[in-house]
């Protein structure tokens, strides 16, 4: 069954009776960029045929009430939130009416029911698919229009930092609200300019879930945040964004700054070079530029793991794999391998098979193609 269907159903089986709001909200992966928008750079997630939805009727109560088909426990949220933050999955659809009340938006009430095949941190941003589709319905319960997709992405993101308390960037909230069918987004992270680049045919995207997921990946992924700012300030630059690879060779900054730095100003001439490569169909040299990416995220970001090895080199070997990397965060999680689309299921086979011989343990593929980004709809009785 459709997660659309089940949020229908999980819906009249809390609140009985039929929504009257449905919204969509897909998760995203990233094809190329990690560890740049913290620093104002260039990003190409696409988002996948996964996707979160919220089913929705108003009520007269200032509270909104909620129900997930795959966490326990219904949520109820006082309109507007005062604090302090739930925990659990009720933090993000607090965070995101709290935000939206701070952008002057003020909310109905409305009693919902979401429903999700987007998997739960395994990489596809199941946070973000859920606060774009809370934020899209709970405008829609009282009748506003979204603002662009920008802003929309922004308020998402300040749920997330300032609600939930994770530090993310940018790209995740945006990919989910931006993304095209059939297209990757080119983004930048500064302005948040954000440009479709076609998606050759044939192709497809492999996630790989390492199955691994490191208790230290924050504190790591705040040191490592901590150098690149620290190097920015000492190149005398608001960001790393406004560096080349020359800039940071010749200002001779000590290790590990300047592996740091290096890996966000190559990374960004990487992703500015692969968003053209895709445009014009050239999957090789997409491929190679992953390769280097990953190449550049675990020598000098270190922010590879062994199990992360294992995987993508299970890829890489595959001769219907264009180019694998880690994404996202690194220190455990997922890769993103680019392969041919008539082969893509027996890639994720042998992948699953090389990798388990390698490290002992289970992984997961998920073959996904490139979706629309989020949208919300008034049901038609
Ligand atoms: P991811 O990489 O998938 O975004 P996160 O840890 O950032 O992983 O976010 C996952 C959290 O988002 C879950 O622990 C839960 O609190 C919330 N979440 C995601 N999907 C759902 C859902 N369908 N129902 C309820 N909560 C969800
Ligand atoms: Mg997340």
């Amino acid at each position: 069954m459709s997660a659309r269907q089940r949020a229908v159903e999980r819906f009249a089986a809390a609140w009985g009776g039929r929504p009257e709001v449905l919204s969509r909200a897909p998760g995203r992966v990233n094809l190329i960029g990690d560890h740049t928008d913290h620093q104002d750079g260039f990003v190409l997630p696409m988002a996948v045929d996964r996707e979160v939805w919220l089913a929705l009727r108003t009520v007269d109560d200032p509270r909104v009430r909620i129900v997930s088909a795959e966490e326990p426990g219904a949520v109820t949220v006082a309109l507007p939130p005062e604090g302090p933050p739930q925990r659990g999955w009720g933090g993000y659809i607090e965070g995101v009416l709290w935000s939206l009340g701070e952008a002057g938006y003020t909310l109905g009430g409305w009693e919902g029911a979401v429903a999700s095949d987007v998997p739960v941190g395994a990489g596809l941003s199941s946070s973000a698919a859920l606060e774009l589709a809370v934020a899209l319905g709970a405008l829609a319960a009282s009748g506003q229009a979204p603002p662009d997709d920008g802003v929309l992405a922004r308020l998402a993101q300040r749920a997330e930092n300032d609600w939930v308390g994770m530090s993310c960037g940018i790209m995740d909230q945006l990919a989910v609200t931006a993304g095209r069918a059939g297209h990757a987004l080119r983004i930048d992270c500064r302005t948040l300019e954000h440009t479709p680049v076609p998606m050759p045919a044939g192709v497809a995207v492999l996630v790989l879930d390492t199955g691994t997921r490191r208790e230290l990946a924050s504190s790591a992924y705040n040191s490592r945040r901590a150098d690149c700012d620290d190097a920015a300030r000492r190149l005398g630059v608001a960001a790393l964004r406004d560096v080349d690879a020359e800039a940071v060779a010749a200002a001779g900054l000590l290790d590990p700054l300047g592996r740091r730095a290096r890996h966000v100003v190559t990374e960004n001439a990487r992703v500015n070079a692969a968003a053209d490569a895709l445009a014009a169909g050239d999957c090789a040299a997409f491929g190679r530029l992953m390769s280097a990416s990953h190449a550049s995220l675990r020598d000098d970001y270190e922010a590879s793991t062994p199990e992360l090895e294992a995987i993508v080199s299970a890829a890489a070997a595959q001769p219907a794999c264009y180019g694998a990397r880690l994404t996202g965060a690194g220190f455990g999680g997922c890769a993103v391998a680019l392969v041919e689309a008539d082969s893509a299921a027996a890639v994720a086979a042998a992948v699953s098979d090389a990798y388990h011989e390698a490290t002992g343990q289970r992984s997961t593929v998920y073959v996904c193609e490139a979706a629309e980004g989020a949208v919300v709809h008034r049901r038609q009785e």
